[in-house]
C-alpha cells in the first residue's frame, strides 16, 4: 500500500515517515513572509520615567532608578508615548482597545530588572492593515506598546556571547518607548517585504511617531520566513530572521532563508522553528536560540501599572489631528495627474506632491509634471514655486526648450528660484524662432550634399544614420540650442518636397 503525503495536515502528522522530496520542484514554491517591526517612539523621555530618550549619548548617561530597576522605583506611564502609539494604531487602521501591560521575563543582562514591560494578551492596537503603493493591503495583527532593552556588547571572539572575553552593557536604550508592529504573513517576496517596510517608515515619519532611522536602530525589522508548495494555503514551520539593518539586507536575508527551506524540503528534511541571525558579510543566516514559546517568558500582568483605557474622545482628537497619509496622498495626486498610484509613489515619497498638485492646478500637464519631478528635480529639493514650474513645463510643451534644457533650468529653479524664462536666457537657451532654425537646416543641407542625398534617397539604415549626422551638424551650428525633435520634423518635411 502506498500512502500519499498530505503536507496540509497538522504539524503532528509530519513525522519522519513522510517524504517531502517530491511535493514541489524549484519554481513551484511560494515564500511566505510576516514582518515584526520595532519602532522607537519620538518622545523626549522614556516610557516609564523622565530619563532622556536620546540616541548617541555617552553610555549609561540616560539612566535613572526606574531604568536600572532599583528597589522601590516604580514606573509612571508616559502620556506622549501613548498618544504616539495611538497615532500608529489609527494610521494602520487598527481598532484602539483597552489594554494591559505585562511582564515578559527573561535572563539576558540587557534588562536590569530581568523583565521587559510589554503587552501580551491585551494589546493597545489590534487588527488593521497597511496599504502598499500597489494598492495591496497587508494585514496587521497588532501593534503593542513596550519598553526597549539595553544594549550588550560582547568583547573578544567573534562578537557572540559564547566566546566573548567579557561583555559591556549600556542601559541608555533600556526603557525607550517602542511600538512593536506585528504583520500578518501576507507578503510573498523580498520586494513585498521591502515595500512594506518603506511604506511603514513613511507612515511613521509622516505622523511624527518615529524618526524611522534603520541605521540608528529606531526601526528594527525581524522577518518570519517559511515556504510552501505554490497553491497551498498551509503555513509551514517558519524561522525568524533577526539582525537585518537595512532594506537591502532584508531582501537578501529573505531570499537566502527561503532557498534554505526549499533545499531542506527537497532533501526530505524539515526546517526547525528557530531564531536565526543574518550575517551581512557571509550573506547567510546562522541559527540562534530555538524559538521560545510564550510560556518560556512567564508573562503576567504588570502589578505596578493599572490597565490603560484610552478615552474615546481623546482617540478621536488624535485621529482628527493626523496628517494625510502617503496612501491618500498618492491617490490624490494620481487622480489630479491622470496616472496610476504606483506612477506617482516616488513624488509622494520625496514630499513633492504639494508642488505637483499646485503646478497642475496652475495649468501644468499632469503626466509631464510628474515625469519631470521624478527624473529631473533633485530629490532633496524642499521648495519650488509651482507657478514657475508650470511656466517651465509650458515652455517645454511649446517646443521652446529641449528636454536637456528643461532639466538644467529646473535644477537652477530649485536651487535659486526665479523665472524660468530668465534662467533659460541666462543659460543661452533663448528661444530659437522656427524660421531661424529652418535657415540653419537649409544651410546644413547645402553644406552636406552627400549626406543629404543618402538621407533623402537612401534605405532606412542610411536615412537613420544621416538623420543623426545632419541633426548633429544643426546642433553644432546652433551651439545646442535647437530642439532635436523640431530638427527631425524639418528634415522629414524637406524630403517631402517643400
Ligand atoms: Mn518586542
Amino acid at each position: 500500500m502506498t500512502t500519499t503525503a498530505d503536507p496540509s495536515g497538522p504539524e503532528w502528522e509530519l513525522g519522519t515517515s513522510i517524504d517531502y522530496s517530491n511535493d514541489a520542484t524549484v519554481g513551484e514554491w511560494e515564500t511566505v513572509i510576516g514582518l515584526e517591526v520595532h519602532a522607537e517612539l519620538a518622545t523626549r523621555t522614556k516610557l516609564f520615567s523622565g530619563a532622556p530618550n536620546q540616541f548617541g549619548s555617552e553610555p549609561n548617561t540616560n539612566i535613572d532608578p526606574v531604568t536600572l530597576g532599583l528597589p522601590g522605583s516604580l514606573p509612571v506611564l508616559n502620556e506622549k508615548a501613548v498618544e504616539l502609539a495611538i497615532r500608529i494604531g489609527l494610521a494602520l487602521n487598527c481598532s484602539i482597545e483597552p489594554c494591559v501591560f505585562a511582564r515578559k521575563n527573561y535572563f539576558y543582562p540587557d534588562m536590569p530588572k530581568d523583565f521587559q514591560i510589554s503587552q501580551y494578551d491585551k494589546p493597545l492596537n489590534v487588527e488593521g492593515w497597511l496599504e502598499l503603493p500597489s494598492g495591496f493591503r497587508a494585514g496587521i495583527e497588532r501593534a503593542h506598546v513596550e519598553e526597549d532593552t539595553g544594549k550588550s556588547t560582547h568583547v573578544g571572539g567573534d562578537g557572540r556571547i559564547n566566546d566573548a572575553v567579557h561583555s559591556l552593557v549600556d542601559y541608555n536604550r533600556a526603557g525607550v518607548p517602542l511600538v512593536e508592529i506585528v504583520g500578518r504573513p501576507d507578503l510573498r517576496s523580498a520586494d513585498d517585504a521591502r515595500a512594506f517596510v518603506t511604506e511603514l517608515r513613511s507612515v511613521l515619519v509622516a505622523i511624527g511617531a518615529s524618526d524611522g532611522r534603520m541605521e540608528e536602530g529606531s526601526l528594527r525589522v525581524d522577518a518570519n520566513v517559511s515556504v510552501r508548495p505554490m497553491g497551498s494555503t498551509e503555513l509551514r514551520t517558519r524561522c525568524e530572521v533577526k539582525n537585518v539593518n537595512s532594506l537591502r539586507s532584508l531582501g537578501r536575508a529573505i531570499e537566502y532563508e527561503a532557498a534554505r527551506h526549499i533545499d531542506m524540503y527537497k532533501a526530505g528534511e524539515r526546517p526547525r522553528q528557530e531564531t536565526r541571525h543574518w550575517d551581512e558579510d557571509s550573506g547567510r543566516t546562522t541559527p540562534g536560540r530555538s524559538k521560545e514559546d510564550a510560556e518560556d517568558y512567564r508573562y503576567f500582568p504588570e502589578p505596578d501599572l493599572v490597565p490603560l483605557v484610552p478615552d474615546p474622545t481623546w482617540v478621536e482628537e488624535i485621529r482628527a489631528a493626523l496628517p494625510a497619509l502617503p496612501a491618500t496622498r498618492r491617490a490624490t495626486l494620481a487622480q489630479a495627474a491622470g496616472m496610476k498610484s504606483t506612477d506617482v509613489a516616488l513624488v509622494v515619497e520625496r514630499d513633492h506632491d504639494d508642488i505637483a498638485l499646485a503646478a497642475i492646478a496652475a495649468g501644468a500637464d499632469g503626466a509631464r509634471c510628474v515625469t519631470r519631478l521624478i527624473n529631473d528635480l533633485p530629490p532633496e529639493t524642499t521648495d519650488l514655486d509651482p507657478d514657475m514650474l508650470a511656466k517651465l513645463l509650458k515652455m517645454e510643451s511649446d517646443g521652446k526648450l529641449t528636454a536637456t534644457q528643461v532639466k538644467q533650468v529646473l535644477g537652477e529653479l530649485a536651487e535659486k528660484g526665479g523665472d524660468p524664462e530668465a534662467i533659460a536666457q541666462a543659460l543661452g537657451f533663448e528661444t530659437m524662432e522656427s524660421d531661424e532654425l529652418e535657415s540653419v537646416v537649409d544651410q546644413v543641407i547645402a553644406d552636406n550634399p552627400d549626406a543629404w542625398e543618402r538621407f533623402s534617397e537612401g534605405d532606412d539604415g542610411d536615412r537613420k544614420k544621416m538623420s543623426g549626422f545632419l541633426t548633429g551638424q544643426v546642433m553644432k551650428a546652433t551651439r545646442g540650442q535647437a530642439d532635436g525633435g523640431a530638427v527631425s520634423r524639418l528634415l522629414a518635411q524637406k524630403v517631402g518636397g517643400s
